[in-house]
């Protein structure tokens, strides 16, 4: 098991549950609109948002965004000792940064001094653009290289007495990541931020990081995870508690199943089916939702469902546990089957 570290009162490692990241596209230093992404990635489901600070004017916002939110804020920092100490001293619970590359001891002794005093844990985040020249030269752009560069600016923070660290070692290829965390988490035991860098578009990226994020997950690798997304980043933090969902780490929510349709479907199902995906997906409570294609293989497929749907000519029939318990008109069917949803969502 990794060890604990606490972000702004969210636990990371050591047995806590996997936790959703995302980061925030808005210019920092604009606090109102900065706040307003940041109350709809809590919304969605983010427990931790990281914020790009550019400059002096993103690191002092870090204070004024800090209040407007009750999520832990990381200050996510390039190349400056002085950004991370600022980020710091205006209340960032965690910072991002490369010990490797914030110009040699003096500034690692800097910010080492800072995030000790004010007990700011530190992500150390390698990505296959920013490997140390020795281990490049090494080992090439590889798992080896990622790993070894990590922990040297892990080292060098250690150094220092600094012992709230979580490490990432991403990549844009999917089996590079998997196999770099592999690497990693055999070999150390601080929390490991999981993700695939660059993943792409909405549905290319979703699918590199489910793939990437998954087998890691799967293997029980990755104490926080960020769907890294070319898109709006609430998708980020809808596809990472879907990552959680199909890996069975999420446990109360509403698994909502659906046929692909066939030739026996008679009716629209799909548009029903997204229609209770969208209505349930915050939900949490435990339930299994149906909603199939038509009755003949429908409610035995599925019958552990607590509730269900399958479609027919001219009636579609409700069960429940696999019975039928009713069966509508079908122009009366999404009405009362929502309606049902609605119930099934409230009972005790
Ligand atoms: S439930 Fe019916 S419509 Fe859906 S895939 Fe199975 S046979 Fe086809």
């Amino acid at each position: 098991m990794s060890k604990q570290i606490n972000v702004g009162g969210v636990t990371l490692g050591g047995g806590a549950p996997v936790r959703v990241q995302s980061m925030t596209t808005t210019h920092t230093a604009d606090v109102e609109a900065t706040s307003a992404q940041i109350a709809r990635l809590a919304e969605a489901g983010c427990e931790i948002v990281r914020v790009a600070v550019r400059d002096e004017a993103d690191a002092r916002a870090v204070r004024a965004v800090k209040d407007r939110t009750p999520l832990p804020v990381v200050a996510d920092i390039h190349f400056s000792a002085k950004l991370a100490v600022l980020s710091v001293e205006n209340g960032a619970d965690k910072i991002r940064i490369n010990p490797g590359n914030i110009g040699g001891e003096e500034k690692v002794t800097l910010v080492a001094d800072c995030v000790r005093a004010h007990r700011v844990p530190v992500r150390v985040g390698a990505n296959t653009g920013s490997i140390e020249r020795e281990y490049f030269e090494k080992y090439g752009r590889s798992a080896r290289a990622l790993v070894e560069s990590a922990l040297h600016g892990v080292s060098l923070l250690e150094r220092h007495g600094v012992e709230r660290i979580a490490i990432s070692v991403k990549a844009s290829s999917v089996p590079l990541t998997v196999e770099a965390y592999r690497l990693l988490a055999a070999r150390t035991e601080y929390p490991l931020h999981v993700g695939v860098t660059e993943a792409g578009t909405r549905e290319s990226g979703i699918v590199k990081s489910s793939v990437g994020i998954g087998a890691l997950l799967l293997d029980g690798i990755g104490d926080t995870i960020r769907v890294s997304l070319t898109d709006d980043p609430v998708e980020e933090v809808y596809a990472a508690k879907r990552i959680l969902r199909a890996c069975g780490l999420e446990k109360e929510f509403v698994d909502v199943i659906s046929c692909p349709t066939c030739g026996r479907c008679e009716w629209e199902s799909m548009r029903l089916a997204q229609e209770v995906e969208r209505l349930t997906f915050g939900a949490k409570v435990r339930r299994k939702i149906a909603v199939m294609g038509c009755a003949v293989n429908g409610p035995g497929e599925a019958k552990d469902c607590d509730l269900g749907i399958a479609g027919g000519r001219e009636n579609c029939v409700i069960f429940k546990k696999g019975e039928i318990v009713r069966s509508v008109p079908r122009e009366d069917a999404e009405d009362v089957f929502l309606r049902e949803v609605r119930a099934c969502l409230e009972e005790g």
